[in-house]
């Protein structure tokens, strides 16, 4: 089975494919992601290669920490993906997927920097 996610984000400058093979839903609640995204992050992780871009140019880099930098739009704001260093994958937002995924949440990371106001999201067996 070789399909395809789609992905995209508000504004539509900027798009993406994955491999759909690409294992399920990570939610990491670290306090960087939470800054950044308002909320946990919720990826779908994917290697570089099997990766396809457009858009590149509306993309914004920002060196997260001394490992990691994301991107987001430029113009509308999504959050679109985190690369850990050395690249050899990008953490692409789950939200950012245009129609089902066929995946659920497979893990939380980072669960002990959950915040008080939600509860940890149930993890698929
Ligand atoms: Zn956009
Ligand atoms: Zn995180």
């Amino acid at each position: 089975m070789s399909q395809t996610l789609h992905a995209s984000c508000h504004c539509g400058a900027v798009h993406l494919t994955l491999p759909a093979e690409a294992a399920g839903v990570l939610a990491c609640h670290c306090a960087d992601c939470r800054k950044m995204h308002g909320n946990f992050n919720a990826f779908l992780a994917a290697p570089l290669a099997d990766i396809t871009l457009e858009g590149a140019g509306a993309l914004v880099w920002y060196q997260s920490s001394e490992t990691s930098r994301r991107a987001f739009c430029g113009t509308c704001g999504a959050r679109v993906l985190k690369e850990v260093t050395p690249a050899g994958r990008w953490l692409i937002s789950a939200g950012l997927v245009d129609g089902p995924t066929g995946k659920r949440i497979i893990k939380n990371l980072w669960e002990q920097s959950v915040p008080d106001w939600y509860d940890l999201p149930s993890v698929a067996p």
